[in-house]
């Protein structure tokens, strides 16, 4: 019996990104320039109905970018989940406006458009739902919502590549969507980050704000930073999106079973009309989570995942009081199983067996 660990994410990287990596390099020419565009188009064609698309240097970069374009600043705030990654919170920080932290729903972990809706001021700019674990949030409910207060609404999409909620893809819904492409993401190029928006300005600000404000070479518009994507970085995206649709298949397929298979834990729910595309896999244990998940790790040699031990609310960074029940009790009970497509049938028994074994001695 194999007892090999299995990690919680493991980023597969094959001869087709090495071969388009030399490609690049033996060119000459490395930074952002043909690669991006085309892999702009492409991401553009297979994950967003054409809508269009601008590259930058990682999913921090665009969210920041995004919202700078969209004309957020200081004297605005932008509702944001406290169960996230803090990048969601950080770039709403980063433009000088403030992030207004809201709970989720315990179903799917995404923003409660009820409570959101109890947190809108005269200041509120907009809403950004996370598309977290790869589950699309309630748009329906977040656009209407957002429609009758007058407010823009801006999603991250960091963890959803390919994720559709009636058909719709998520970064199509907002008046931008932002991918990441870091290492452990359903797809990566190393790291970056890809904005979709189908509106022209924002487009246009993004161009300029991801490029030191210039659209013409030294004839700067705006003040802009360097957030440019590398050639180096497209062209390993540009091989993993060709393979996007077939790991998404197998993150699928490797949840179906654990759904089927898995007894005395709490698994993921999917809403009605929702595409998951298991950017993780998480389950709730009745007790002693940070035991189970010591267990799994030490006992058993699976590396299981707690996203997000802390509130974003309660970060020093933040540091904020916040009556969020949701959130404390998601942040208190769930764990991410590997889901990730590099896992084989052994692999898969193995996690099955694990957390079988665990939650029936009541770890
Ligand atoms: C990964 C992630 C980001 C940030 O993306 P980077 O490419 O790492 O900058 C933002 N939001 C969420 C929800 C994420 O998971």
């Amino acid at each position: 019996m194999s007892k090999d660990f299995i990690p919680a994410a493991k980023p597969i990287i094959g001869d087709a990104e090495r071969d388009a990596v030399d490609a690049v390099l033996r060119s000459g020419m490395l930074a952002q320039g043909a690669e991006v565009a085309e892999f702009e188009r492409e991401f553009s064609d297979v994950l967003l109905d054409g809508r269009p698309v601008i590259a930058v240097n990682s999913g921090t970069a665009g969210l920041h970018l995004g919202l700078l374009a969209a004309g957020v600043g200081p004297g605005d705030e932008v509702i944001v989940p406290s169960f996230t990654f803090a990048a969601t919170a950080n770039a709403v920080a980063l433009t000088g406006a403030t992030p207004v932290f809201a709970d989720i729903e315990l179903a799917h972990y995404c923003l409660d458009p009820d409570h959101v809706a109890s947190l809108v001021t005269e200041r509120t700019a907009g809403i950004m739902p996370v598309h977290l674990y790869g589950h699309p949030a309630n748009m329906p409910a977040l656009r209407a919502l957002a429609k009758r207060q007058g407010l823009a609404v801006f999603e991250d999409a960091a963890q959803a590549h390919g994720a559709r909620l009636d058909g719709q893809p998520v970064g199509t819904f907002g008046s931008f969507g932002v991918f990441s492409l870091y290492p452990t993401k359903n797809m990566t190029s190393g790291e970056g980050g890809m904005v979709s928006t189908a509106d022209v300005d924002v487009e246009r600000q993004l161009r300029l704000l991801r490029n030191q404000g210039m659209r013409r070479q030294y004839e700067n518009e705006v003040v802009g930073f360097n957030a440019r994507m590398t050639d180096l970085h497209a062209a390993i995206g540009r091989v993993q999106l060709t393979r996007l649709a077939e790991w998404t298949r197998q993150r699928q397929a490797n949840a179906r079973y654990f759904d089927a298979a898995l007894d005395g834990v709490g698994i993921p729910a999917v809403a009605d009309g929702a595409e998951h595309v298991y950017h993780q896999y998480t389950i709730t244990v009745p007790e002693d989570r940070d035991g189970f998940v010591d267990a799994l790790r030490d006992e058993h040699q699976i590396g299981a995942g707690v996203y997000y031990p802390t509130p974003n609310h309660e970060l020093p960074s933040f540091a904020r009081t916040a009556d969020l029940p949701n959130t404390a009790r998601a942040a208190a009970t769930v764990l991410s199983l590997p889901v990730h497509p590099a896992l084989d049938d052994e692999d898969r028994e193995r996690i099955v067996t694990a957390v079988n074994t665990l939650a029936k001695a009541g770890a």
